[in-house]
């Protein structure tokens, strides 16, 4: 499924099948999550894109060739494949241990063409072997919602009562993973949303609410998954002195202004991006771990625009996975 201007819809179309240089390796794809990412390079707020894309950067895939210099992978694996693509390995920030944030860093399904395909290649070195106990569908939100919401959570520290703010992809990973450490879970969702404060109280929220409501006690953190701007001083203002409010989204709308009282006191306020091999390495061995689960919504891979659509209406209980 093809990209090839923002605000159009994916076309099917007919690539080369592509050949892995030294480093790649050429998958089959298995199953390729839909990512409220994807939605930002459709939409054109993430700009200059690869173009003509092939979107995707949840991928699960089956090695079927393989370049001169790869090592640990072999014909038949399972592999998945991240956001991140590729990093340069010697810029200030990849050799402070920050490749997330490399000077020089490709993303997959932005940069690189991604899973939104029935064959795609990858380099080795960012490329991962997915825990057996998960399908091939539902090993997909671990590469993106699972990755980013793990690296969200670690920046929260140790916070026992966090927010979330948008309960979908990323959130519902991140809800196991911090119940299994013994947090609470406070969840907001859209107002009036009681089908997603349901799925929140399935997944052991302590309390889930609207995103206006005020949680019956103070968070000492919040993650804020949804791309709404607004949510930054609704979150600041339901948080702890010294609490920590962490935007894990890669886009979001203006952040209004709000009075220097609700930052007071030693509030923060950070964003998230990208991951760095560490954190997928950590999480992919703690996800089986914890028992998380993750809750899919297979979709042929002609159904993407579909998919894309869902997912933009908040029609989804769970995450769009592609299967070609
Ligand atoms: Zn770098
Ligand atoms: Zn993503």
């Amino acid at each position: 499924m093809v990209f090839d201007a923002p605000g159009s819809k994916l076309k099917p179309g007919e690539l080369k099948m592509p050949e892995p240089s030294r480093h790649q390796l050429r998958l089959r794809v298995l199953a390729c999550g839909v990512c409220r990412t994807d939605l930002h390079i459709v939409d054109g707020e993430l700009t200059g894109p690869k173009l003509p894309l092939v979107l995707g950067h949840e991928i699960v895939g089956r090695v079927e060739a393989l370049g001169s210099a790869v090592n640990g992978f072999a014909l038949g694996d399972r592999v998945g494949v991240p956001w991140l693509g590729f990093t340069d390995g010697t810029c200030p920030y990849c050799r402070n241990a920050e490749e997330n944030l490399c000077d020089n860093a490709r993303f997959t399904g932005y940069q690189i063409d991604g899973g939104y395909a029935s064959h795609t290649v990858a380099d080795a070195r960012y490329c991962f072997h997915l825990p057996e106990s998960y399908s091939d569908a539902e090993a997909a939100p671990l590469l993106c919602a699972g990755l980013i919401g793990y690296r969200s959570l670690k920046i929260t520290g140790d916070a026992a009562r966090l927010g979330i703010y948008g309960f979908g992809a990323a959130a519902h990973i991140v809800a196991q993973l911090a119940r299994y450490q013994g947090r609470q879970i406070f969840a907001f969702t859209r107002p009036g949303d009681a089908r997603a404060q349901d799925f929140a109280l399935e997944l052991g929220a302590a309390w889930a609410g609207g995103s206006d409501e005020t949680p019956p006690q103070e968070l000492d953190a919040a993650i804020i998954f949804a791309a709404v701007g607004a949510l930054v001083p609704a979150a600041l203002k339901a948080s702890r002195k010294g609490g920590v409010v962490v935007c894990g989204g890669i886009h979001m709308s203006d952040i209004p202004s709000f009075p220097y009282e609700l930052l007071w006191e030693e509030r923060v306020v950070r964003s998230v991006a990208n991951l760095t091999r560490e954190d997928a390495r950590e999480f992919l061995a703690l996800a089986p771990k914890a028992g998380v689960k993750t809750t899919v919504v297979p979709m042929p891979l002609a159904a993407a625009n579909e998919a894309l659509d869902r997912l933009r209406q908040g029609e989804l209980t769970g995450v769009a996975v592609l299967v070609p």
